[in-house]
This record gives structure tokens, C-alpha cells and sequence, in this order.
């Protein structure tokens, strides 16, 4: 059983071939030389005579002059062709002017007229000269127009399915109906007696072709011919151009000004035909409407891909900015938790850490360690007689005195109250004794403004070192003899050093 069968299902009348059309084609098959039966038939039918005259003298066939009988015109384009034409007017007509079951067919024959102006073009482009390209081109969806009116709701399925699955109309044909429209329509061409060269071929239009070499397949042009055609009538024409384009270059052999130029006259051309098939062309665009379209696209693509690295760009800086920002807060606060909040001195904390990796250091390397533990002297007395804040500026004026007066690698910070600690890696007794006199000397001499009147405060210093190391000297021992000697330095006067060596 064909797909044609399994569709009527026995009980739907199929359409019939309009009896003009029948007589038509039995007129060429009796005499395929003799035009005067075919005449005969046509100039029966006035319109038809009148728009195949118009066709005929259309820049479609681009006759060197006018025609204005049925003889003069297949005189020129042939009793094949003439046949064509007639068939193709007969059967537009009988099927354009019923609008039911929601099928569009007005837009139909526009697609199929403009697939058979492309297909015609195709050919002629080729070199195939063939009589028969454009029926076939024209009718190779008959299918589809048969199966709507058959089973007008399970078409709509087709539709829907296509549309929600993203399958291709065969697929989507076969889903539904277990069959396609090639199948359908080159059945009912063949039952209605049109040659093989039409119908064979409309069973294969939807297979994609491989590059051939030079004689391209009736097949191979319908399916170019059916893209060519959805380019001026799908809502996806700017995806169909470009795929158009591809098999233009791949199959064809095509140059770009070469494909502009072809696709370009198959809109024009189709504008033309359609008018004596008496179609409106409707909203159909020309094609430089459609270059444009598709290049404003491609821009808006471009634009929002460019968008998007800049978005992209903008981001990742941002986030950049922000872990730097973070890293940087961080650092602020790792540091604020180590630092004393008055003089900017690292507090007591990170001293004592400080300590154990410095002895540890120290140890490990066999490298002398100093630490000078400094405190002011009577220093009660300036909160007294200037009051605290006047008292912290001291605090504050000292500790800048100590931070400028060491070097690089010694590391002040508060030891408490009024008292300081100063760790002086790789220091030997002397080079701590030195520095300590130093900073003792620096502190004494700064005037200090205090409410108006210059006064100045002198410091205390001992100084431990441990020159020969790894003998177990624990931290606490060394800032507990840098304590005693700053003792000693307070007990024995103020205002000097004390040094202590741990050996
Ligand atoms: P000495 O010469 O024996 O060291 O006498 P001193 O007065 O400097 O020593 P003492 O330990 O008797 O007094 C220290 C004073 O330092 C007491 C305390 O109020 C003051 N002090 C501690 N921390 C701060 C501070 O942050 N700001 C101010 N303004 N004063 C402080
Ligand atoms: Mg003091
Ligand atoms: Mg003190």
C-alpha cells in the first residue's frame, strides 16, 4: 500500500487533476511533435491562453521579441515547455482559489512559483536544459497541500511537532503520519499521469546532495530550489541565505558576486512570474532588502558578541579590583592586629612571635640576636603636668624617633605603657650598644611642643644580646635581661644604656 493509500484511507476523494489539464497532457502524449491539439485545447480556455501569452513575453523568458499567439510562442519555447506552462496555470488555478481548513494556499503557490523560478534558473545556470524542472519544482510539495486537505488536523500536528521538537518537516511528517509529502505527491502525480521526469525526483527533493561532479541530479535542484524559495518565504531567511550560499559554493561551484547576483534574479524574476499566475507577491522582500536584513543581523551578533567580551572583560576586572580590594583589606587587617594603634608600632603580640622566629633564626643560623627594651624616663610626671593626650603625643614623638633611627631590618614595637622593645636580627652586643646610644642620644636632643612650650624627655635603655647561640636560651630569658639591664640604666641615673651579654 503507497503513502497515498494509507492516507485516503479509502474513504476521501483525492483532488483530481482539472480535466484542461488532463486533456493537456493526453494531447502531447498522442503527438509530442503536433501543437495543434495542445493549441487547441489552450485557446479553448481565454485566460489561460492570455496568461500564458503574458508568461511567455515576461522578462522570464527574455524572447527577443513579442509573442502574441500561442504558435508564435511554443514556435520559440517549445511544445514541452508550452505543455509545462499550461499545466502549471491549470493546476495553480484550480487549487488557489479554495481557503479552507486553514490551509494557505496562496502562500503555498508562492513558495512552489518561487521554488520553480529557482529550479528553472538552477538549470539553465548548469547548463541542463529541461523542460520539465519547473513543474517538477512547482509541484514537488503537492504533498503537503494533499495531506492538509486530507487530514487537516494531524497537518497541524506536523506543524506543531516541528515546531516543539525541532525536527525537519519529514520528520515530523513521518512521526505523525508514517509518511511524507515526497511520497504523497509524487504518488498522485503519477496517478495523474504526469511524466516520470516530474514525479520520480519529488520523492527524493528533501535529501540533502553531496558535491556532484557537473550534472547535477533533478533531486539535487529541487532541494536548492526549495531553500532558494524559503529564503524569500521563511521566517528564518537570514539562516536559510546563508545555508542557501553553502551549497551554492560546495555543490554548485559558485563566486560570492556570482550567488548575489543569481539570488537577487530569482526574487525579481518570481515577482514577475507571479503576477501572471495572478498571485499577489505580498510582503515577499527583494533581495537587497534581504542582504540588509541579514547584515543587520550578523552586526547585531557581532554587536552583542562584542558586548559580551566587554561585559565578560569589564567583570573579570571587577572582580579583580575586588580581590585586590579584599587582599589589600585583609592585609589592612592582618596588619591592624599587629600593629599598636597610638604610635603605629607593632603591639606586643607580634613582638613575642616575632621573638620566637628570630631566636629560632638565630638558633638555626648561629647568628647573633639583640633586643633593647627602651622606657621613658619619669614620664608619670609629663601625663601630670600636661595631661594624657599631651602625654601620648610623647609616646607618639618617641616612637617616630625609634622607627627612624633603626634600620631596615629591626622591628620596634610597644612593648606596654611607656616602654618599648626593639628586636635587631644579625646584631652582635656592640652593633646594639651602638644603635641604643644612638637612638638614646636622638631621643634626648628632640624638642617636644607641649602646650606652647618646648620640653624634651630622655629614655632608658638595656640591651641583651646573644652572641653565641644554640644553647637553649629560651625568649623569655633574654627580654627578662634586657628588662634587668633597663633597670639597671633607671637605677643607676636614667637617660642611659645597659648592656647585658648572654653568652
Ligand atoms: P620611670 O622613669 O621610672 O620609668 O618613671 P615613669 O613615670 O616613666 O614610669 P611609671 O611606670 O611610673 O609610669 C608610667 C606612666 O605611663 C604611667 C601611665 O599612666 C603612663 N602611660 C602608660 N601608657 C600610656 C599611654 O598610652 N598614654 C599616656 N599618656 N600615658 C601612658
Ligand atoms: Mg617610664
Ligand atoms: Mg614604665
Amino acid at each position: 500500500m503507497g503513502a497515498l493509500d494509507k492516507l485516503i484511507n479509502g474513504n476521501i476523494r483525492l483532488p483530481s487533476l482539472p480535466a484542461i489539464a488532463v486533456k493537456i497532457l493526453q494531447a502531447v502524449k498522442r503527438d509530442k511533435q503536433s501543437f495543434e491539439d495542445l493549441g487547441k485545447i489552450i485557446s479553448s480556455d481565454p485566460a489561460l491562453t492570455a496568461k500564458i501569452l503574458s508568461f511567455a513575453n515576461s522578462s522570464y523568458f527574455s524572447l527577443p521579441y513579442k509573442v502574441d499567439s500561442l504558435e508564435k510562442a511554443v514556435g520559440i519555447i517549445g511544445t514541452d515547455a508550452l505543455k509545462n506552462i499550461a499545466l502549471s496555470f491549470v493546476i495553480v488555478k484550480n487549487f488557489k482559489d479554495s481557503k479552507k481548513n486553514g490551509f494557505d494556499y496562496e502562500l503555498f503557490w508562492k513558495r512552489s512559483i518561487t521554488a520553480a523560478v529557482s529550479a528553472e534558473l538552477i538549470s539553465k545556470k548548469i547548463g541542463r536544459r529541461s523542460d520539465d524542472i519547473f513543474v517538477a519544482a512547482l509541484l514537488m510539495d503537492i504533498g503537503i497541500m494533499v495531506m492538509h486537505l486530507c487530514r487537516p488536523l494531524d497537518y497541524q500536528r506536523v506543524f506543531d511537532e516541528k515546531r516543539a521538537k525541532g525536527l525537519s518537516v519529514i520528520e515530523a511528517e513521518k512521526m505523525v503520519f508514517g509518511f511524507d509529502h515526497q511520497e504523497v505527491g509524487s504518488e498522485l502525480l503519477a496517478q495523474w499521469k504526469l511524466p516520470e521526469e516530474i514525479y520520480l525526483p519529488i520523492r527524493g527533493h528533501h535529501k540533502r546532495p553531496e558535491r556532484q561532479n557537473k550534472s547535477l541530479s533533478t533531486e539535487a535542484i529541487l532541494f536548492i530550489a526549495d531553500i532558494a524559495s524559503s529564503v524569500y518565504h521563511s521566517s528564518k531567511s537570514v539562516k536559510k541565505l546563508s545555508l542557501l550560499k553553502e551549497l551554492l559554493q560546495t555543490i554548485l561551484d559558485f563566486k560570492d558576486d556570482e550567488i548575489d547576483e543569481f539570488v537577487d534574479e530569482i526574487g525579481t524574476k518570481t515577482i514577475e512570474v507571479l503576477s501572471c499566475f495572478e498571485i499577489d507577491p505580498g510582503d515577499m522582500k527583494p533581495y537587497s532588502e534581504l542582504l540588509q536584513e541579514a547584515n543587520e543581523e550578523l552586526e547585531k551578533l557581532n554587536l552583542s558578541y562584542e558586548q559580551l567580551v566587554m561585559e565578560l572583560k569589564q567583570a573579570k576586572e571587577k572582580a579583580e579590583t575586588l580581590a585586590n580590594e579584599l587582599l589589600e583589606a585583609n592585609k589592612k587587617l592582618r596588619d591592624m592586629a599587629f600593629r599598636d594603634g597610638l604610635t603605629g608600632l607593632y603591639n606586643h603580640r607580634y613582638f613575642q612571635e616575632l621573638m620566637d622566629r628570630e631566636l629560632s633564626r638565630a638558633e638555626r643560623y648561629n647568628r647573633p640576636l639583640s633586643l633593647v627594651m627602651v622606657d621613658i624616663d619619669h614620664f608619670k610626671k609629663i601625663n601630670d603636668t600636661y595631661g594624657h593626650p599631651k602625654g601620648d603625643i610623647v609616646l607618639k614623638t618617641v616612637s617616630k624617633i625609634i622607627r627612624e633611627s633603626i634600620r631596615d631590618s629591626d622591628i620596634a614595637a610597644r612593648y606596654g605603657g611607656e616602654e618599648f622593645a626593639i628586636v635587631l636580627p644579625e646584631t652582635d652586643l656592640k652593633g646594639a650598644a651602638a644603635a641604643a646610644e644612638r637612638l638614646r642620644r636622638q631621643v634626648e636632643a628632640e624638642k617636644i611642643k607641649l602646650n606652647g612650650k618646648e620640653t624634651s624627655v630622655t629614655v632608658s635603655l638595656g640591651v641583651a644580646s646573644l652572641e653565641r647561640p644554640g644553647r637553649g636560651i629560651k625568649k623569655s630569658d633574654i627580654i627578662d635581661l634586657a628588662d634587668r639591664a633597663l633597670y639597671k640604666s633607671k637605677a643607676s641615673g636614667r637617660n642611659r644604656v645597659t648592656l647585658v651579654s648572654i653568652k
